[in-house]
């Protein structure tokens, strides 16, 4: 049988884009042997509405954050798209561009795998894709019980990913931004240079 090409989605808000969204889709291309990883920035993330900039500077930011990474890409499927964001309807988008011969592999953080039971047709889309959980630093590793209450399919599309866990959020760096510090070296450097330049997330 031949094997089927493996693609990486890492969807997210992005707000801002930081160096652990980079590993951790680095880290997947590696352990799960994927083609390339591609990012798509939610215009309207459903379960995130508070603090969210514009979804213009988010996705920006994210293509100028995957610009020098041949494995990276970025999508602007979910900015086309009026309405929640929803990753059931771009995996239909994605499933019909790349035809039968494709697995996906979305990537997320264990805090965002613990959040699936929630997500719209998560039944569906356990039949469409794998699910890749980076692991964080904030005691939502431990996934057992969102396995068990998703059923045996989730215990076999679900996959745990060790990685260098990195206590970084996008809300820890927007906090650091209003009070006016420093967050060299945990964006990349485009990004920082986005932010300032267009005085986004100012000091308050
Ligand atoms: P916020 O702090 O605003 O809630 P975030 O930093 O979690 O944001 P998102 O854009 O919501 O960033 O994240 C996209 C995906 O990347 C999510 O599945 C999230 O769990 C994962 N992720 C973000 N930061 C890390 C990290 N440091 N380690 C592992 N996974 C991460």
């Amino acid at each position: 049988m031949v094997e089927k090409r493996r693609i990486g989605i890492l969807g997210g808000t992005f707000n801002p884009i930081h160096l652990g969204h980079l590993m951790i889709a680095e880290v997947a291309c590696e352990s799960f042997n994927l083609e390339k990883v591609i990012f798509v920035p939610a215009r309207i993330p459903p379960h995130k509405q508070h603090d969210v900039i514009d979804s213009r500077h988010r996705y920006a930011m994210a293509a100028a954050a995957v610009a020098d990474n041949p494995n990276f890409e970025i999508s602007d499927i979910e900015m086309r798209r009026e309405g929640p964001s929803y990753t059931v309807d771009t995996i239909q988008h994605f499933k019909i561009i790349y035809g039968p011969n494709v697995e996906f592999y979305f990537i997320a953080g264990t805090d965002t795998i613990r959040a699936l039971p929630t997500w719209k047709f998560i039944e569906e889309l356990l039949d469409e894709v794998h699910f890749i959980g980076a692991t964080r630093p904030d005691g939502t590793s431990v996934i057992d019980a969102t396995l068990d209450e998703l059923g045996p399919k989730a215990h076999e599309k679900i996959h745990v990913m060790e990685v260098p866990e990195m206590k970084l959020s996008a809300t820890y760096l927007r906090d650091r931004l209003r009070s006016g510090k420093t967050v060299r070296y945990m964006l990349p450097k485009c990004v920082v240079d986005y932010i300032e330049k267009n005085h986004i997330y100012g000091k308050e």
